[in-house]
């Protein structure tokens, strides 16, 4: 959805809201592609603050599906982060690029609210995602998940340095 703010620049010291909504239906970055579900329309004000730079803000609500980190399960995550930014139209993109400011969501006069919003999931990602806090995620050698079923893969190697010790000492009763 593109906003045009020609009107905006005419309207010093004054503000507009708009309704915004999104278009994308999926969040694609390094990561992996999201499906983006729960899209609220949203406000956005646009307020003119002189000399042509223009303040942003909204409120946005929306929820990504991610695979959990361990089991990969679907675990819908709702987002909600504020946006509030300023720009400045008398910047060429040349400027923009000089100073690596990425407000690649200006075109001209038009604000595109799926670059807008795009750029604030991708700071809004949660670090982690888990189905719950105590998934047991999916074995590594047969790919069973674990929260479903157990394997009957042989964990003797497993990670955890207690359990070998204990693993030696069953193992030199035996050799006796
Ligand atoms: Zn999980
Ligand atoms: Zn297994």
């Amino acid at each position: 959805m593109l906003i045009n703010l020609t009107e905006v620049l005419s309207l010093e010291g004054k503000a507009k809201s708009y309704e915004a909504g999104l278009e994308i239906d999926e969040f694609t970055c390094r990561l992996g592609s999201y499906k983006i579900i729960d899209k609220h329309p949203f406000e956005l004000t646009v307020r003119n603050i002189g000399g042509r730079k223009l303040e942003l803000s909204a409120f946005v609500r929306l929820s990504l599906i991610i695979p959990c980190d361990r089991c990969l399960a679907d675990v819908v995550t709702p987002l909600e982060f504020e946006i509030a930014k300023e720009v400045d139209l008398d910047e060429s993109e040349q400027d923009r690029i000089e100073q690596l400011d990425e407000k690649d969501y200006i075109d001209g006069y038009n604000l595109d609210i799926d670059r807008l919003v795009y750029g604030e999931i991708l700071v809004n990602l949660p670090m982690k995602t888990l189905c719950k806090e105590d998934c047991k995620g999916i074995c590594n050698r047969c790919g069973t998940n674990l929260n479903e079923a157990t394997c009957s893969c042989d964990f003797d190697d497993a990670m955890d340095p207690r359990m070998s010790v204990i693993r030696d000492i069953f193992k030199n009763f035996k050799e006796v």
